[in-house]
Formats: structure tokens, sequence, C-alpha cells
């Protein structure tokens, strides 16, 4: 299904216009516009789920893939150092676009970007109640 307000179901319908460097019948891959660097890209499934958790486990399945496809080519033909896939839900960790979508960021050294966090502090005591508090 397709949400008729959606800019990524128009946008990896073709409706509107993208950078598209890959497509299939499942997904498009197109370049951000507002990259955090030079390359990042955004795999887009056609159908519209408003996040990974919305996402059936054969369209997760199948971004993956796609981002196996392509981000070993990413790295070759853009001579990248590394390369966070980053995928936001909600908007306390960062989605602005509620149609699910994996961001490929290239790295390259001394790119200025963080996309990394501050790493905390936690006792074994305080990891075993989260553990069992996730478990249930
Ligand atoms: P989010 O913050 O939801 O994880 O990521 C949304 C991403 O989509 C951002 O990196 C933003 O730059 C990108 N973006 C938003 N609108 C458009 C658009 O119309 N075209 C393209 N190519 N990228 C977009
Ligand atoms: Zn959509």
């Amino acid at each position: 299904m397709r949400d008729a307000n959606c800019i990524f179901c128009k946008i990896a319908a073709g409706e509107i216009p993208s950078k598209t460097i890959y497509e299939d019948v499942d997904f498009r891959v197109i370049l951000d516009l507002g990259p955090a660097t030079k390359g990042h890209a955004l795999i887009l499934p056609k159908e519209h789920y408003e996040d990974f958790f919305a996402l059936p486990e054969e369209a997760a399945k199948g971004a993956v893939s796609v981002a196996k496809k392509i981000a070993p080519k990413m790295m070759a033909n853009l001579h990248a150092d590394g390369m966070n896939l980053v995928q936001n839900n909600g908007e306390t960790a960062g989605q602005t676009v509620k149609h699910f979508h994996l961001h490929l960021i290239p790295r390259y050294k001394d790119d200025g970007q963080h996309i990394l966090w501050n790493p905390g502090e936690v006792s074994q005591e305080e990891l075993e109640l989260i553990k069992d508090q996730i478990i249930g």
C-alpha cells in the first residue's frame, strides 16, 4: 500500500525525481538531499511502511539484501574509508520522514561528522535488571 501524502512513496514510485543509484521491483535507492557525507544514500521500499516496526520481515530482508548489493559498490567507487548504516524510528530517535528508510552513510577520514554516540556507564547489576526487563 502507498500513502498518498508521503513524499518517499512518491519518490520511490518515480513521481518525484531523485538521483537514483539502484532500483528493483521493491526498492529504490536515492541520494539524500541533505547529505551527512558525499554519497549519503537512502534505501526506500516502494510500499509505505511507517518504520522498522511496521516493516514485514520479507521487506526487512529485502532492504538488507539491497544494502549488501549497493554498499560495497559505494565504498569502492567513492573511495570511502567506512560506512554507517543508520535507521531511525520515532521523532525521539531522529526520524523525520515517516516512511521506513535505511541510511547508507559513507565515511571519510576527517569528514567531521559525529554519527557515533557518547558511551555511558552502567553497572553489572543495572545490566542484569535491563536484561530481565527486555526479556520480560
Ligand atoms: P530521517 O531523519 O527520517 O532518518 O531521515 C530523513 C532523510 O531524508 C534526511 O537525511 C533528509 O535529508 C532526507 N530527505 C528528506 N526529504 C528528502 C527529499 O525530498 N529527497 C531526498 N533525496 N532526501 C530527502
Ligand atoms: Zn510512504
